[in-house]
């Protein structure tokens, strides 16, 4: 791979040995990227090295490949977007945090697609902006489930594709989707749903980020959501995010 210049979201900082630091990106044309930086870091000191390696800046990164291996050889990050009203708000920098360790959580190196890379754009102005961060949130939730193939099946029943809605269907974790009445034996575990909930889902799967962004919902729809897609990401992720336990803390 020659040298390659693209924009990229700063996931996550990793101070590595002496002046070194470890950046992860999620680029707009390479998915996501790791790369070392090399002298950016006052030794010892630990200074602080710039608003260009702080987690959620958009930079213009410039790199290229170091023999047989993944992580490549940063050799410029020059800032594009600070998100500056995202930092002086800590409600709004606990969100954006929760966002790019999520991305980072469900991706992989060399997981490549462009969408990706706009919705976590449009996520982070957004939050710039005066959209209510949890309601971001959700809705980045909801629509990286979608590109990553990852999104439950809201519309019919996953087992046998009942979708008259004739009783209220229960939500299958495991199954990833509505489940009717009749089939309740395929999973002892689904829970109730709110129909308030389904429809929202699929309304914002369907819906530009904007338009979805101006949707409100009735507080138990929101909480039952946070919940569910809370649950349905730690079940298909597998994985307890940090951040989800500092926005708890601090709300
Ligand atoms: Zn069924």
């Amino acid at each position: 791979m020659p040298i390659q210049k693209n924009e990229g979201i700063l996931l996550r900082r990793q101070d590595l040995r002496e002046t070194s630091i470890l950046l992860t990106f999620y680029t707009k044309d390479f998915g996501k990227v790791k790369g070392i930086v090399r002298g950016v870091r006052g030794g010892s000191r630990a200074l602080s090295v710039g608003a260009a390696y702080e987690p959620f800046a958009l930079d213009e990164i410039v790199f290229y490949e170091r023999k047989d291996r993944e992580i490549f050889t940063i050799s410029q990050c020059d800032l594009l977007n600070y998100f500056s009203p995202i930092r002086a708000s800590l409600d709004k920098l606990s969100y954006a945090s929760y966002i790019v360790e999520l991305l980072d959580s469900v991706t992989s190196l060399s997981d490549k697609n462009g969408e990706v890379f706009d919705l976590i754009l449009k996520s982070l102005d957004l939050l710039s902006g005066d959209s209510s961060p949890r309601r971001v949130a959700r809705i980045f939730e909801i629509k990286l489930l979608g590109l990553l193939g990852l999104m439950p099946n809201m519309s019919e029943c996953v087992n046998c594709g009942d979708n008259s809605g004739a009783n209220p269907p229960r939500f299958s974790l495991r199954h990833g989707g509505l489940i009717c009445r009749k089939c309740l034996d395929v999973d002892k575990m689904a829970v109730s749903i709110l129909p308030g909930t389904v429809k929202y889902m699929v309304h914002v799967r369907s819906s530009p980020f904007e338009k979805a962004a101006m949707v409100k919902v009735a507080s138990e729809v929101g909480k039952e959501l946070e919940r569910l897609l809370r649950r349905y990401l730690d079940y298909h992720v597998e994985r307890r995010l940090k951040t989800v336990e500092f926005i708890k803390e601090i709300a």
